[in-house]
């Protein structure tokens, strides 16, 4: 452990300096000890590190002091066990310097203050040395740090880890991966100027001596209705943004685009082109840079920011109605560009944003479109080539991220260690199907967490051959199968509803939903409440009583983001592009394809079913974010935010588990290495096993027998106080 020594000599004692943790220096006759300076004042002023060492561990009131304390001396990171707790500082604390990385290489968690690369260090070890699989799940609402704790991982991977033999370029790739998805996945919002609008688990893949040879990304649910909308105050897409700044004048000639945001309806609806924390002009150039790391070649490149100027000139196209109330495109210029850049006929796309093909009795029939429904089809097809676009770009990543040993045989002896950086929990004054999605993934991965860490305590004392007391949990799965349950579940529903097109509408799911789950505790409508709570519904809202609290989302345009359909003739359109990028976005068999596409929400569920598995196949290790205030400042620690995040991320139950059984555990050769000072039987070494010492110190210190146990390969002590009691007697 790296000190700073102060030399303050007081007697024979000499007073240490430790940033997070104040120790004294005792010079005996018998040797030099390390000891922690009054314990006692040290936790009262930065609180403990562990909370499972909170002697009051089931009162909220004393976790919140707990954080607050931490908070107040900068210590953003404190455990719940092996679980890492963090809050955003919303400043640059320099604590993850190359040296802060070197401090944690290769040392025991609980050795040192609490820090992310502890975490990342562990998770390394137990990959290189037990050779399993594991993944790092970060979690925590908008803004509380995930995205950050995500790159500063990566990073300490790619600094620290060895380089591969061959290929070294991947650890490159890894990071500039980031970004290009960044500027094309993120935008500025209320709660964060860099919120992350997908989900994303990133699998980085290690040889057999632990250098990085390759990774693998899954994206979720990216936010598209942003292209087309956003509230007061947000922003659409960085990368439109970055074009506009820092794109070449030449470029911007090329795809006819003006410098200024204003001029582009899709960019100003939200009235803040221009953000402080942000400098488009200088990410654009690490954009650029990146790419060409992650493999573009400079045609790829052309072609991907036509799609991002034509997305610009999509919507700056406008209608007006002729005699017979029909649409007509009346932006000539912009039907030109965009003619150009996608690559298309330009009567073709005229058609298509001003027609409905409909098919009927094997005949094709054109139908005109009202301005209304031509608005709408130019914002599907805006949403559709943006949201493709980011599709496919995560499949050119993955390209470049491959392992170029796959066919070789150490191939097969690679270990993968997977990132999760997925949306936290939403609760908004109107909720609609996008939060339904995202509270529905958190459902699911609230049940595999507490799945897990019920299994791995469980494991643990099976393993050590402790006896097993069973705790008490809410288990949330009852929630998730009214989701996705088959037939019955809200899922299930809403696409019986999406196949009855022109028949079914918005109230019909709901009137189909109150039908089906009409018991269930955790569902409500303002039909089914009783008189005090129909008050707080509107008619065409459901309440779900969620692991994390009450949402209620308004059914108005559930069908149709499940549906997420896209006119026939815009789609031919799009599958005659000449734009390489827009080809492989809308394949031709698409057209000829009779069965009808996944909705929305059935590929999520999948998609969510898949990912669960993929976790459950790994050894998982967990960070929860929170976010200390709503303004985004530094040392600002608002209480009420703070606990409402404490209980939807399920800490105190977390705690409980951690703690059902015994608070503190210790494998016997580090118990023994730190307190056997206190024994003169033990002092200075010890000469036998590790565990007879132990129980010969634990004797010396009067541990009566309800107060610890003697596992396999660890001690455990069940309260709290007693392993104070023995910190506090290292005091010299
Ligand atoms: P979203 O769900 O919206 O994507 P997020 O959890 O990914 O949110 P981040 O983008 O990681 O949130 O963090 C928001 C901002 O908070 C960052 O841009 C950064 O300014 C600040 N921040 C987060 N973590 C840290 C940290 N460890 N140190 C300093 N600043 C941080
Ligand atoms: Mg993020």
């Amino acid at each position: 452990m790296a000190l700073q020594v102060e030399l303050i000599p007081t007697g024979e004692i000499i007073r240490v300096v430790h940033p997070h943790r104040p120790c004294k220096l005792a010079l005996g006759s018998d040797g030099v000890r390390v000891t922690m300076e009054s314990a006692l004042t040290a936790r009262d002023r930065v609180g403990v590190q562990d909370f499972v060492l909170l002697e009051n561990f089931t009162s909220e009131a004393a976790f919140i002091e707990n954080l607050r304390r931490r908070f107040r001396e900068n210590l953003i990171y404190t455990y719940i066990g092996p679980v890492l707790v963090s809050v955003n500082p919303y400043r640059d604390l320099q604590i993850y310097s190359r040296q802060h990385m070197e401090r944690y290489r290769g040392v025991s968690f609980y050795e040192v203050p609490p820090h992310l690369f502890a975490v990342a260090d562990t998770v390394y070890r137990a990959l290189r040395t037990e050779r399993r699989d594991q993944a790092v799940m970060i979690s925590g609402e908008s803004g509380a740090g995930k995205t950050e704790a995500t790159k500063r991982l990566l990073q300490f991977y790619a600094e620290t880890c060895p380089a591969p033999e061959r290929g070294g370029a991947v650890r490159d790739r890894l990071l500039q991966s980031n970004p290009v998805l960044e500027a094309f996945g993120n935008a500025k919002t209320l709660r964060n100027d860099n919120s992350s609008r997908f989900g994303k688990y990133m699998d980085v893949q290690f040889d057999f001596k632990g250098a990085p040879v390759g990774g693998h990304i899954l994206s979720y649910l990216l936010e598209k209705s942003r292209v087309v909308h956003q509230n007061h105050g947000e922003r659409n897409f960085h990368v439109f943004y970055q074009l506009l700044e820092g794109g070449e004048e030449e470029t911007l000639r090329r795809l006819g685009l003006e410098r200024n945001p204003q001029s582009y309806l899709y960019l100003v609806k939200g009235q803040c082109a221009k953000v402080s924390s942000i400098n488009d002009k200088s990410d654009w150039k690490v954009v650029r840079k990146a790419l060409s790391v992650i493999d573009f070649t400079e045609d790829e490149v052309e072609d991907l920011l036509s799609i991002v100027a034509s997305v610009l000139h999509l919507g700056n196209i406008h209608f007006a109605a002729d005699e017979e109330s029909n649409a007509q495109v009346t932006t000539e210029n912009q039907l030109k560009y965009l003619t150009r850049l996608l690559g298309v006929e330009g009567t073709t796309l005229r058609e298509a944003l001003t027609h409905r093909k409909i098919i009927a009795k094997g005949e094709e029939l054109l139908s005109p479109l009202n301005l209304e429904q031509a608005a709408y089809a130019r914002d599907a097809l805006a949403k559709a080539v943006y949201s493709r676009t980011f599709t496919w770009l995560v499949r050119k990543i993955n390209r470049s991220l491959a392992s170029k040993d796959a066919e070789s045989p150490s191939w097969r002896s690679t270990t993968v260690l997977g990132l999760l950086d997925i949306y936290g929990f939403e609760v908004f004054q109107h909720n609609s199907f996008e939060q339904f999605c995202i509270n529905y993934c958190n459902e699911k991965l609230q049940q595999l967490f507490i799945e897990l860490t019920l299994k791995s305590e469980q494991e643990e004392y099976e393993a050590e051959g402790i006896a097993w007391e069973p705790v008490q949990y809410f288990n949330n799965k009852i929630i998730c199968d009214l989701v996705e349950e088959k037939f019955k579940g809200i899922i299930s529903i809403l696409d019986e509803e999406c196949l009855r097109p022109g028949e079914a509408t918005d109230l019909t799911f709901l009137e189909k939903l109150e039908d089906t789950v009409k018991h269930h505790p955790h569902f409500l409508t303002h039909k089914l409440a009783d008189q005090k709570t129909r008050k707080s519904l509107g008619r065409g809202e459901f309440r779900l009583l969620h692991y994390a609290g009450e949402v209620t989302y308004s059914v108005t345009g559930f069908l149709d983001k499940n549906n997420d359909l896209l006119f026939r003739n815009l789609k031919e359109t799009m599958c005659s592009s000449m734009n390489p990028i827009m080809s492989q976005c809308f394949d031709r068999n698409e057209l000829s394809d009779k069965k009808r596409p996944e909705t929305v929400a059935t590929q999520f569920k999948m998609s969510l079913l898949q990912l669960v598995e993929i976790l459950k196949s790994k050894e998982p290790a967990y960070i929860r974010c929170i976010k200390p205030n709503d303004a985004k400042q530094p040392g600002r620690f608002d209480e009420v935010l703070i606990r409402h995040q404490v209980k939807y991320l399920g800490l105190m139950e977390n705690l409980r588990v951690r703690r059902a059984g015994f608070a503190y555990r210790r494998k016997y050769e580090a118990f023994l290495q730190r307190y056997k000072s206190l024994c003169p039987e033990t002092w200075p070494t010890w000469a036998g096993r590790p565990q007879d010492g132990v129980a010969v110190l634990v004797r010396h210190l009067g541990y009566k027998p309800e107060e610890y146990k003697m596992g396999r390969t660890k001690i455990f002590i069940r309260f709290p106080k007693t392993l104070f009691a023995t910190e506090d007697s290292l005091e010299v």
